[in-house]
């Protein structure tokens, strides 16, 4: 256990001394210097020297400077692959907190699965191209999709209702096509990963990852760990039922939560009322300017979230919230709506010490997750550490 945590450690936040490690582990100094012993003579991880001017470089003990410890294979750059309803992003990076390059591109939300790999595969082999790279010098890929993905097998669920990805198994695709190992998970998943281990989750270890876009989705974090279900399929918010009499769902339910809140629903509502046809950028902007109609809407929506997340919230007592996903400017006043729901229908004692706060990385969560993964090489299992505990 203090073995993989450390590795985590290194993998996730980067390079550390060992009293960092010593501080985050909870451990004592000689457990874990026996550990690092190991770990080197393994030929995990690697000794480099401390700059001179660093007050972590400083040590009492008869002016030994001890180095910063380091993985090994930190040096090798890493693939994360975001694949969204409409977007897909491509990152190149040294670290998960280090990305070197990134691509982002709109697909035709009609497009088979198969065009959307292809094109993926093109996108990251022209950004290893431009970083002047070749695939075999990349560690590893990370790959989020927005379908459930069964954790041990990477199947995607044939009972999906994003029909063109139906019991495809993207990682093996994308791993023979860029010839290097391919980690996937669920976008929503990787979200919650990203938001935990190094943005606006890290220190707590019961959280919930809300992902408002055109779809919406949770990623749950129990004790520290990243919780995927049965078959990799916790976490579906948008289809928690919100009003019994309500309008069909894409899933062939009445009344879900994406029904009143998904972003295609926020538009089609201001576009009803409007003499023009309105993107979604174009929503968050009116809310910014203040406009009456696009505050009540995307009100509404934040309140339908949080009626959504109260059971969720009695009944985990997390410490976070923490909204993501592609509302831009107005995912503050979607946080707002969501912690005064939450507060006024959970009851107080779950929900005292809560905040729901905006995600550090904004629409970007996902595929910083897909970093993380494609450098831990995924973690088989429905339960998993997301970051060492202190
Ligand atoms: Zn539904």
């Amino acid at each position: 256990m203090s073995r993989r945590l450390v590795l985590e450690y290194l993998s996730t936040k980067g390079d550390a001394t060992r009293s960092e490690l010593v501080a985050a582990m909870g451990m004592s100094f000689s457990a874990i210097s026996t550990l690092v012993i190991q770990l080197r003579d393994e030929g995990l991880v690697e000794e480099v020297p401390t700059s001179a001017d660093s007050g972590m470089a400083r040590t009492a003990r008869r002016g030994r400077r001890p180095g910063l410890l380091r993985l090994k294979e930190q040096s090798t750059p890493i693939l994360g692959i975001d694949i969204g309803h409409a977007v897909v992003r491509v990152a190149i990076a040294e670290s998960p907190s280090a990305i070197l390059d990134e691509a982002v591109q709109e697909i035709d939300t009609d497009q088979s699965a198969e065009r959307t790999m292809q094109l993926v595969v093109e996108l990251s082999r022209q950004l290893v191209a431009r970083n002047s790279l070749a695939l075999e010098e990349i560690a590893a890929c990370g790959v989020g999709v927005p379908s459930p993905v069964d954790s041990v097998t990477g199947v995607i669920d044939p009972q999906t209702i994003v029909h063109e990805w139906a019991g495809l198994s993207p990682g093996k695709e994308f791993s023979q096509a860029l010839g290097i190992p391919a980690f996937i998970d669920n976008d929503a998943n990787l979200g919650a990963l990203a938001e935990a281990t190094l943005g606006a989750g890290v220190g707590c270890r019961t959280q919930v990852f809300v992902k408002i876009g055109f779809g919406i989705g949770a990623g749950l974090i129990f004790g520290g760990s990243l919780y995927s279900g049965a078959n990799g399929a916790a976490g579906e918010l948008g289809h928690v039922q919100i009003r019994s009499d309500g309008v069909l769902c894409r899933c062939g339910a009445r009344g879900c939560l994406e029904t009143v809140a998904s972003a295609e629903h926020l538009v089609a509502s201001l576009e009803a009322i409007s003499e023009r046809s309105l993107s979604l950028a174009d929503v968050v902007a009116m809310v910014a300017s203040g406009d009456r109609a696009a505050t009540r809407v995307f009100v509404d929506a934040g309140r339908a979230v949080g009626r959504s997340l109260t059971s969720i919230c009695t009944l985990l007592n997390p410490e976070a919230v923490i909204v993501g996903g592609d509302m831009g400017g107005a995912t503050g006043l979607l946080a707002a709506q969501i912690q005064d729901v939450l507060t006024d229908n959970s009851l107080p004692s779950s929900v005292h010490n809560l905040r729901v706060v905006p995600a550090a990385f904004g629409p970007r969560a996902g595929l910083v997750g897909a970093l993380i993964n494609a450098r831990l090489r995924g973690r088989p299992g429905p339960m998993r550490p997301v970051q060492p505990l202190a």
